[in-house]
This record gives structure tokens, sequence and C-alpha cells, in this order.
């Protein structure tokens, strides 16, 4: 009889046994190059709405520190592969040649069982590797009618890049996708990257508006180190007429504005409009170059929106972690600058959204320090494999579920590598915690110190204040510890002509 009794118990363990474990999730990594967190509506941008990409925030997690090692394109994605620095995975510059026989997270998750697939933006010039299926632009790409390299060969496609990669990554999702299997899908933009041609549905976006301007768009670099003032990347004086896809208007001398008047009558609001200068024309420059850029944004949200409309009606939303980021932040005038490269904080931040339903709590914030460093081990402990010892960044799964662990990070290590190079950035490495960040330009010499609550535009370096000397002595240790914790030798210090980026030069292929 007691056995009897315990016949329904032993069934339900029985069957608790034999149930399946929760299946491993896919992975969409959706990723954009040179897209800042201030033109996301989610981090509650001024100057433009991102409703799709607002659904991943809306409906899972949003990491408000989400801070690059070194704010490139091309080093960054090899960061997100390897899970280590720059000088561990040998792409300190946009000009290095990705060692695709390294160990990457791809090869990992390939090796565990995961479909693996990686459509769209690619830059790191050797093929990929650690993929079932690829199918890449070839460099940069351009933004209309893309040639893509595929295994052995080469395809053209005709249309909007945007619209393709997308096109063809949810046709990897209808065809190719193998039911028995878990996926990862990396599905990569070239948007909102230079030049910022929109796609033809976005062409007139903007048109009848202006674009709020940030406080600092007249910058004068004073109170700080020499190199943020001798840079080249300034809407003033660096924008090329490709990028404004139209000659701004000229100063006029007097002998012109004679001439304009005698065509045209007393000067007038249009003779201003065609005689633009100083800040007028600075802030012409700004409109046309900021809305291209958001105009190529609204490309990418729309995508993203087919992309994300796609997994509900497959049913695979559920199971399936969405995560949005992009290859480092990027300037919208702050500083008065457009591009990237430097360690403050408009480059170095890069926007990170996840969605995994059931798991990541709705609508959360999440203001723990993290990294792309931390992309691999992240993807990994997702998929239950096990995290190499060599990969220097840290799964994010536990923040994702709500678990920010004790011991989290509280400092941040940067470097940056590109000089010579296009737009005159020094190189420089530094420290960045909750309160400060400290910066050494290292080929000069010069350091700057920026206490980000008093001063959160960085517009004021106190590195010299002697009310920061505790301060300032607290981060140098800081930042010691990081060198040697993350095995960074000392970098050459080259010197050398720079590329200013001056109208006539070549355009640069960032
Ligand atoms: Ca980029």
């Amino acid at each position: 009889m007691k056995l009897l009794k315990f016949i329904p118990f032993l069934l339900l363990v029985l069957a608790g046994c034999t149930q399946d474990p929760q299946p491993s999730p896919n992975i969409v990594f959706i990723f954009t190059d040179d897209h800042t967190a201030r033109a996301l509506s989610a981090y509650g941008s001024v100057v433009n709405k991102t409703p799709n990409l607002d659904r991943i925030a809306d409906e899972g997690m949003r990491f408000t520190q989400c801070l690059v090692t070194n704010s490139i394109c091309a080093p960054s994605r090899a960061v997100i592969l390897t899970g280590k620095h720059s000088h561990l995975n040998g792409q300190l510059t946009n000009g290095n040649r990705f060692d695709g026989a390294q160990q990457t997270f791809p090869k990992l998750l390939q090796a565990a069982g995961y479909q693996t697939s990686m459509i769209g933006k690619w830059h790191l010039q050797s093929e990929p590797t650690g993929f079932d299926y690829w199918q890449v632009l070839i460099g940069q790409g351009p933004y209309y009618n893309p040639r893509f390299l595929v295994p052995g060969d080469t395809v053209q496609i005709e249309g909007y890049t945007t619209n393709i990669i997308t096109d063809l990554a949810l046709n990897w999702l209808e065809t190719q996708r193998d039911p028995e299997k878990p996926f990862m899908l990396m599905y990569q933009h070239k948007a909102p990257h230079r030049e910022w041609h929109p796609g033809p549905d976005h062409f007139e976006l903007y048109a009848d508006e202006n674009i709020p301007e940030p406080a600092n768009l007249f910058d004068d670099y004073s109170n700080r180190a020499s190199p943020a003032a001798e840079q080249g990347m300034t809407i003033a004086r660096h924008l090329n007429v490709e990028d404004l896809k139209l000659a701004p208007p000229r100063s006029m001398n007097e002998e012109q504005a004679a001439e304009w008047e005698k065509v045209y009558g007393p000067r007038n609001d249009e003779f201003h409009e065609a005689n633009l200068e100083g800040d007028d024309l600075t802030r012409w420059k700004y409109q046309r170059y900021v809305k291209e850029y958001l105009r190529t944004v609204a490309g990418v949200d729309d995508n993203v929106g087919r992309m994300l409309d796609y997994l509900e009606e497959k049913n695979l939303d559920e199971n399936t972690v969405v995560i949005y980021s992009s290859d480092q932040g990027w300037y919208i005038g702050e500083h008065g600058w457009y591009d990237k490269r430097w360690m403050y904080e408009e480059s170095l931040v890069a926007p990170l959204l996840v969605r995994w339903p059931g798991n990541v709590q709705p609508g959360s914030v999440n203001h723990a320090m993290v990294s792309n460093l931390d992309f691999a081990a992240t993807f990994l402990d997702l998929a239950g494999v096990s995290i190499p010892g060599d990969m220097q960044g840290k799964s994010l799964k536990p923040l994702f579920l709500g678990e920010t662990p004790e011991d989290w990070r509280t400092s941040h290590y940067y470097q940056y590598y590109e000089y010579p190079g296009y737009h005159c950035v020094e190189r420089h490495y530094g420290v960045r915690t909750d309160r400060y960040k400290l910066i050494h330009f290292y080929n000069r010499e010069e350091w700057e110190l920026f206490d980000l609550e008093a001063d959160p535009m960085e517009m004021n370096s106190v590195y010299d204040d002697p009310a920061y000397s505790e301060t300032q002595t607290k981060l140098k240790e800081e930042l010691r510890r990081l060198r040697e914790f993350y095995a960074v030798p000392d970098d050459e210090r080259p010197t050398g002509p720079c590329i200013p980026n001056e109208r006539g030069a070549p355009t640069p292929r960032q």
C-alpha cells in the first residue's frame, strides 16, 4: 500500500527528469556602424525617433554605460569577436587585417552545435571564419547597389543596402535555418556610417525641420590638452562636398555682393542665405550633415522593425535573445565634431539594448559599467558554452537576469592607436570610473582629467587643479593596475603627418 501511495510522486519525479531542458536560446545580434545613443529615442534623443529600436528597450533592458575599448570600426569588431583588447587580438587600427585563425566566439558556438550566420558589414579585410553561412559587404560597401563577398565569389544586388542586408538576413532565416539547431545570426548594417546616403523612403525626412544643435557645437577647445584643438573632424572645416551633397554657400566679397545686388536687388534674406559665413555657415553644414545621418538611422530603424516582426510571426521571438549595439559612439555636433575615436563620452559610449522574453525584465535600465569586451563571453554563456580563460570580458548574462554581481567592474580601460591617420586624433589611453576620466595623450605627454559629475560635457580638464590632486593620484594608480591586468604593452610613439581631411582630400574610408 505504501508503495502505491508513492507511485504518483515517482511519476512526477520521472516526468521532471525526462522533461526537455530549457532549449539553448537563439541569438540575433543586430549591429550598426557609428550609431550614437544620442540618436536613439530609447536614450532620450532630442533629434530623432527610433520606434522600432525602442521596442527592444521597451520589451527588454537598456544599458546606459556600454563603453568601447577602442572607438573605431574594425578594432571594435575584432574586440567583439575575440573578447580581447586590441593589443591581444592584433586589430589596433582599421589598417590591420584581422587574423581569422584566432579563437572567436562564433567558432566556439559553431563547435557547440549552433548554426552560425554573418550577413552584412564585416569590414575586417580577411574572410569571415566560424560561420556556417556568410555574405558580407566588400570593405565599407556602398549605400546603393552593393557587391557582396560570398565564399569563392561576389554578387551584386541592386537597391538600398540597409534594405538588402535585411532581405538577406530574413531570407537566411526563412530558407536556410536548421530548425533542429539553435542559431546565432550577426545581422550587421553599414548605416549610419559616412557618407550618409538615405534610402528612397527618407529623402524628405526632416526637410522642413530644424534639428536642435548641441550646446557645445562651437567649442573652442580651451581648458584642455592640445589634441582636442588640433584634430581634423570639425563640422565647420572638415566636412567635404561629398558629405554635404551640396557645395556650401560661399561668403561673397564686396565686389561679388555688388554683382548680386545688380541681379537680384537689395540685400534681403535670400542674399544672406547665399552669403553664409562664420557660425551661420557652420549651422548650415550641421543641418545638412545631421539630417542625412538621421535619415540613414531611420532606414536602420525601419528594417529592425522588419526583423522583429519576422521573429514574432514565426514564433521565434520567445526563445531568441535580440541584442542591439553599434561599433562605437559618434559625434552629431558635440564639440563641433562628426566622427568618433576619442575617449570622450559621445564616442566612448555605445548603445546596448537586450530583449529576452521571460528572462530580461521589460523596460529595465542597467547602469553597470559594461563593454563590447564582454559580448563574446556573454554569447557563450547564453549558449551554455564555457568561457575560455584568455577572454578578457565578463558575461553579461547575470546582468540580463537582473543580478549584477557585487564585484562588477568599477573602472574601464581604453586605448586608441590610429595616429598618424585620418582626422588626426592623437593616440591616447585612459581610465573611466563612474565619476572621473583620466586620459593620457602619450605621444605628447599631456594629460586630461574630467569630473563627469561637475562637467558632463567634458569642457574643462581639472588635471592641473590642486583640488583634484588626490583624485589624480588614485586614477593614475588605477590606470597602472588596469594596464597590468589587461597585459597592455608600452605602445610605440610614432610621429608623422596625419591626414586632416580638408576639402579636396581623399574621402576617408573608415
Ligand atoms: Ca564605426
